[in-house]
């Protein structure tokens, strides 16, 4: 028989994960920052709205007179309009150039833009108020549509700026602003729900310089998990609960909690000691245990389930983690994290973390996969924060993030690094 049901966290992410659909579409959203979308952007115009130019400089058709086919140094030009950003261009004449400035429409009939840096230009009498400009020898160089961003190169109206799927950051609220887009349709914010197990924790509303017994504890867990899933802009402030180790009050908050979320995360409980009830209690309230316990460390005695709700294609992950601080926070970073970002809608929410090289491996092999801190020591390269264990969040504050290693694994890297 297997010993694990799978044999990766990947390979156990994905087991939860493929059943899940999005949360709910929320029409009409105006405050799109962080969001996620639920629908298209569409351009509502072209994007340039015009031929513009790219540079400080002069727009010329080469085949007007002026410039006879050719660009002849040495020869006055006049100067015949300006086109200044936020006006409409000046008309183009057979004779002569227009100074136009970054962003300022190109008249209809040039066919270029020569920068500034390729001109000597020389003030103009009363006859030619804008002066006159000669090419340099460089301004022969310029090729047919040079410096000029034509009407539509981005994008044309009507079609699709943004695809569904996407996180509002800045760029796509630059999109969104760009296309005079006021409101879309986005997915609801993602409902979590984090517990916490075990009698030796002090309340979890108590406050957090309360003076405990030495059998008793604080429970950072719920504060980690919390830290871990708010910066997530689309996820709902997580609902904080705890439960006593007792099988029917666990049983109650586990069933309230699935209830009313669209993920549960649990720590503490998981294992095989006399009062962990998390396993019993899942499969209790009708939850399909996917996996329980990884060739994996920290975290080996994690749980996977899913609850598939009733009469509904909604399935609704949850996530027994150890109750040791280091396999609590990084099981939660690494196993709940990209389910709530499937959840949310994201159309890429597999993980993709970033590859380091560690400066010193250490002598030590497991046959697991292993989590291990690390502190960054420059870009891309990191060492190994050495801790005492798996309750050692002490350590664990002088990390980074952490590597993942495959079992038996022993050189430097390249090696998948997730941040905190
Ligand atoms: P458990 O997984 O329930 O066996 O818990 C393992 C150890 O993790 C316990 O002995 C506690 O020291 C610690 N622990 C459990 N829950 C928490 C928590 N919420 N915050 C901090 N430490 C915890
Ligand atoms: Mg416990």
């Amino acid at each position: 028989m297997k010993r694990f049901a799978y044999d990766s966290p990947n390979d156990a992410i994905a087991a939860l994960a493929a059943p899940l659909a999005p949360v709910d579409v929320q029409h009409d959203c105006r405050d799109l920052l962080g969001r996620v979308l639920a629908c298209s952007i569409v351009a509502d115009r072209d994007h340039p709205a015009a031929d513009v130019s790219a540079m400080d400089g002069y727009a010329l058709a080469m085949r007007r007179p002026a410039n006879s086919g050719e660009i002849h140094c040495n020869e006055e030009i006049p100067v015949t309009g300006e086109s200044i950003p936020g006006s409409p261009p000046p008309d183009f004449s057979d004779f002569g150039v227009i100074r136009i400035f970054t962003g300022g429409m190109v008249p209809a009939g040039c066919d270029r833009v020569i920068q500034r840096e390729y001109t000597i230009e020389s003030t103009g009498g009363d006859s030619m108020p804008l002066g006159t400009v000669r090419w340099r020898a460089e301004a022969k160089l310029t090729q047919p549509a040079a410096n000029i961003r034509g009407r539509g190169e981005n994008i044309e109206a009507g079609e699709e700026a943004l695809p569904p799927g996407v996180v509002v950051r800045a760029p796509q609220v630059a999109a969104i602003a760009s296309f005079g887009v006021e409101s879309a349709s986005v997915r609801r914010r993602v409902r979590i729900a984090i517990i916490t197990t075990g009698d030796e924790l002090g309340r979890i509303d108590s406050p957090t310089n309360e003076t405990l017994p030495p059998w008793k504890i604080r429970n950072s867990n719920a504060h980690a998990l919390r830290a871990i899933v708010t910066p997530r802009p689309y996820v709902n402030p997580p609902t904080m609960l705890h439960a006593p180790d007792e099988p029917e009050q666990l049983k109650q908050v586990v069933s309230d909690a699935v209830a009313d979320h669209d993920i549960v995360l649990l720590t503490g409980g998981v294992s095989m000691g006399d009062h962990d009830y998390v396993p019993k209690v899942v499969s209790e309230i009708g939850a399909q245990t996917v996996f329980h316990k990884l060739p994996l460390r920290p975290g080996k005695p994690i749980l996977g389930a899913l609850y598939h709700v009733p009469d509904s294609a909604t399935a609704k992950p949850i996530i027994g983690l150890p109750g040791n601080p280091v396999s609590a926070t990084m099981g939660a970073v690494r196993f709940a994290l990209p389910l709530i970002d499937k959840l949310a809608g994201i159309t890429h929410w597999e993980p993709n973390p970033p590859s380091i090289m560690l400066d010193e491996i250490g002598t030590k092999t497991l046959h697991l996969h292993w989590m291990r801190a690390v502190r960054m020591t420059g870009p891309g390269t990191a060492e190994l924060v050495v801790g005492k264990g798996s309750g050692d969040l002490v350590s664990l504050g002088a990390s980074d993030g952490f590597i993942e290693m495959p079992p038996t694994a022993h050189h430097p890297g390249p090696w998948p690094f997730f941040a905190w």
